[in-house]
């Protein structure tokens, strides 16, 4: 076993208030660490972790001449780099640290144990002594920042973050693989209610609702954003484009970008609309959830940023080898482009920002609530384009059936979410809000229609959102029934729907009949979310959506360097918080990109060459990619790029020539630990 000679062992004690020592006797564990050997000193401290306890830390390094340092203090996911930054500061390499986790380890799971708990902290003090005397000191690698940044998805959140560094003075490449910015936000549009033909509906009314709880117009409030962000010389927009590779690591990402052809020149189309006038071709508007129409060559939605047509290609009679040129004849600006080919675009950018959002659940599985089968059952975010001025229907709510106005209204929370029979346990926390929204822009509209919403809770968080539920019932007269629907059923003859639940508070099923059904879906991550994250080898959570570093102290961070998120990708949230994220998110890319360069952890793993078979096996286990094969004089063997390898040691564990090491993780240091903990006193 490699010792250090003369090793010098500092043990510093954290008692965490009285996190640790109210159950482990610190005092004790210092004493008993103070006669182990090689130990020079041993002291406790309350808050290691403070700047108070740091310094002292310090200090004592510099003053007992130590060479290799124990802390014995919380789990080193929170605490590790703290303490490698201070011995650092302290003149010792920072790889001479080892952490003994006396909090989760001990206190918190023996709470009821104190003497065990002791006895336990104990021992792994005295393992970590043991191997804090093998550890050897290790430098990192420098890695240059590139200073441009890819941001994935063109949302709200995206384009925030996207802006926001731009505005630093970063290159930004924006990827988005719809043909317009914006996302769901920009869908739902406003609620604009003025002045149109509805029977029964007063004159002049002038409502926006948007967004709650404000109820200001989602577009007016994303629209200007849109628009810095389109004429920004900082950054790239590639729309209607989808990342298909990345390799690389933090500060040096190349990506490969499939950018899709438009078949309509951007420069040239003014969004006139004439050409779409003139296309023979009619098919269900996707943007507008099936509810208008659309032609081959449209725009999806009036609101669209940019305001550029675009032809869809399945449709479009002309490439689908039909004779057809009336969108070319139509426009006087030659904007159509038959010419349009696939581009595959290259970038090399220092960091990434994932910021791919939501979509809304299709409730197809909730066979019982008859979305699909009945008419009448529609979802909000249907109904959010019927109450867009410049929608479907005009902003004027109807029955699918008829087109009546309906005069009573059932919505149901939950539909997605809160429900472990399909996965989806999580709260989708806006879908309380935008129900109320919802309902009290209709009630403005139709003050005489009845809305009941069936609900599990209300969860109505938020800057003036309890408020906001306060005005729907009280204000607007909406009533809420505590109770999830089991079935609805159709009156075959007048597409009426019957709700049978179960309401709580009376302890009774009712049947009531109601014109139309709106579903509350909730939120589940973007198509295509959990190939994203494979190929940026990040984490999903249980749910789907991306998983950040540390929920609480990294929630922009992404187990991958160099690689964040915001918005949706990372869980259901509203405009506020997908803002406030974005935002995050762009501050730590500025402060990772701000240095030009950036020292990798010295913690990873390391090939002997001489040993290495080249069989590959490393290559293919690696979770984080760091494994790639090199041509040398003796053939091909493996090389372990320093700035993504995380030191795990799964490939260590795999090479069956024994070719790899990881220097923290060395034989040595496992042994010498398994041997102090069989020692006997
Ligand atoms: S070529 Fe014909 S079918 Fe194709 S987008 Fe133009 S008008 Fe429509
Ligand atoms: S697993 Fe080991 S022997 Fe095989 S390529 Fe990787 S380092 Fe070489």
């Amino acid at each position: 076993m490699n010792l250090q000679t003369g090793a010098k062992v500092g043990v510093f004690i954290c008692k965490c208030g009285a996190n640790i020592n109210s159950v482990v006797d610190c005092e004790n564990v210092k004493s008993y660490a103070s006669q182990l050997p090689g130990v020079t000193l041993s002291i406790c401290n309350d808050y290691l972790c403070s700047p108070d306890g740091l310094m002292q830390m310090r200090e004592e390094i510099r003053k007992s001449n130590i060479t290799s340092v124990v802390v014995a203090a919380c789990t080193p996911r929170i605490c590790e780099k703290i303490f490698r930054d201070n011995i650092e500061k302290a003149g010792l390499n920072r790889n001479m640290l080892h952490v003994a986790n006396i909090r989760e380890q001990c206190s918190w799971v023996h709470a009821n144990e104190p003497f065990k708990a002791t006895e336990k902290a104990k021992n792994l003090v005295k393992m970590g002594v043991s191997r804090a005397k093998t550890l050897v000191p290790a430098e990192g690698v420098d890695v240059e920042l590139k200073q441009e940044v890819l941001v994935i998805g063109g949302g709200v959140a995206g384009v925030e973050a996207a802006y926001k560094l731009a505005e630093l003075g970063f290159k930004v490449h924006l990827v988005e693989k719809k043909p317009m910015l914006g996302g769901n936000m920009a869908t739902m549009f406003t609620c604009l209610l003025w002045c149109h033909e509805a029977p029964g509906k007063p004159q002049s009314l002038n409502f926006r609702f948007g967004t709650f709880p404000a109820c200001d117009c989602s577009g007016c409030t994303i629209m200007p954003k849109l628009n810095d962000v389109i004429t920004h010389p900082n950054i790239n927009i590639l729309l209607l484009s989808e990342v298909k590779e990345i390799i690389g690591h933090v500060g040096n990402f190349k990506v490969k970008v499939l950018k899709k052809p438009r078949f309509v020149d951007e420069k040239k189309c003014v969004g006139c609309g004439n050409c779409a006038v003139v296309c023979p071709v009619v098919k269900k508007n996707e943007y507008d959830y099936g509810l208008s129409e659309r032609k081959a060559i449209f725009m999806p939605y009036q609101q669209a940023i940019p305001r550029k047509y675009v032809i869809d290609k399945e449709a479009c009679l002309r490439l689908n080898g039909q004779e057809c040129s009336a969108c070319v004849e139509a426009c006087e600006f030659e904007a159509p482009n038959f010419e349009d080919r696939e581009q595959e675009i290259n970038l090399e950018v220092g960091a990434i920002i994932v910021a791919t959002g939501f979509e809304p659940y299709k409730p197809r599985i909730h066979g019982y609530l008859g979305y699909h089968e009945y008419d009448n059952v529609i979802t909000i975010m249907e109904l959010e384009r019927m109450l867009d001025k410049a929608g479907p229907t005009g902003g004027i709510v109807i029955r699918p059936s008829d087109g009546k106005i309906p005069k009573k209204i059932a919505f149901i929370q939950c539909v997605g979410s809160r429900n472990r029979k399909i996965n989806a346990g999580y709260c989708s926390k806006v879908c309380c809000m935008y129900t109320m929204k919802n309902a009290q822009a209709i009630k403005e509209v139709h003050p005489d229609t009845d809305i009941t919403v069936y609900y599990i809770d209300i969860r109505a968080v938020g800057k003036g959102v309890e408020e906001f539920f306060h005005r729907t019932r009280e204000d607007y007269g909406v009533e809420y029934t505590r109770g999830r629907p089991a079935r609805i059923i159709e009156d075959k003859e007048t597409k009426n729907l019957i709700v049978r639940a179960e309401e709580t508070l009376l302890n009774k099923i009712t049947e009531r009949m109601y014109d139309l059904v709106v579903l509350s879906v909730s939120l589940v991550p973007s198509e295509g979310t959990q190939e994203l994250a494979s190929m940026l080898r990040l984490r999903t959570s249980p749910d789907g959506f991306i998983q950040e570093a540390h929920t609480r102290m990294k929630p922009v961070e992404t187990s991958m360097e160099g690689i964040f998120v915001c918005g949706c990708a990372q869980g259901p949230k509203d405009v506020p918080e997908s803002m406030a994220q974005a935002r995050a998110a762009a501050l730590e890319v500025a402060v990772l990109l701000s240095k030009k360069v950036a020292k990798a952890e010295s913690l990873n793993a390391f090939i002997e060459t001489d040993k290495c078979i080249g069989c590959g096996l490393c290559v293919d286990i690696c979770p984080y990619g760091a494994p790639t094969p090199v041509l040398t004089e003796s053939g091909v063997k493996m090389k372990i790029t320093e700035a993504l390898c995380k030191g795990c040691g799964t490939c260590v564990v795999s090479c069956p020539a024994k070719a790899i090491h990881a220097r923290q993780f060395t034989d040595d240091q496992i042994f010498s630990e398994i041997k102090a903990a069989l020692e006997a006193e």
